[in-house]
């Protein structure tokens, strides 16, 4: 029988852009053990440690509906417009987004400084 040797016991989310990563329990749209929660989205999801209700469960992040790469759910590497999309194809498809997202984001995102030495 074959052994799995070497493998972490928990699958691990990272974020691709911030390199966070965090042991999850489940993804998908609704997370067991939770009462009639449906999540907009398909995204990694983890039991709350530090609330014991079972309920409880935080989602750490999701896959980028354009390029598919597993973003966390903080406001600098992805944003939720219908749909996941991470910071790359936000600034790629940028006009593409309401000019009330592109407001946000430039409000977040100052333009760089001009160097002064
Ligand atoms: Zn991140
Ligand atoms: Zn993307």
């Amino acid at each position: 029988m074959a052994q799995a040797i070497g493998e972490t016991p928990h699958n691990t989310f990272t974020c691709q852009l911030c390199g966070l990563s965090s042991p999850y329990t489940y993804y998908g749209q609704k997370p067991p053990n939770t009462r009639a929660i449906v999540l907009l989205e398909e995204c990694f999801v983890t039991r709350d440690p530090f609330s014991p209700d079972r309920d409880k469960f935080l989602v750490l992040g999701s896959t980028c509906s354009l390029c598919n790469t597993c973003v966390c759910v903080g406001s600098d590497c992805s944003l939720f417009y219908t749909k996941r999309f991470c910071m790359q194809c936000v600034n790629k498809h940028l006009d593409q987004f309401p000019s009330q997202i592109q407001t946000e984001l430039a409000k977040k995102n100052p333009s760089p400084r001009p160097a002064v030495s």
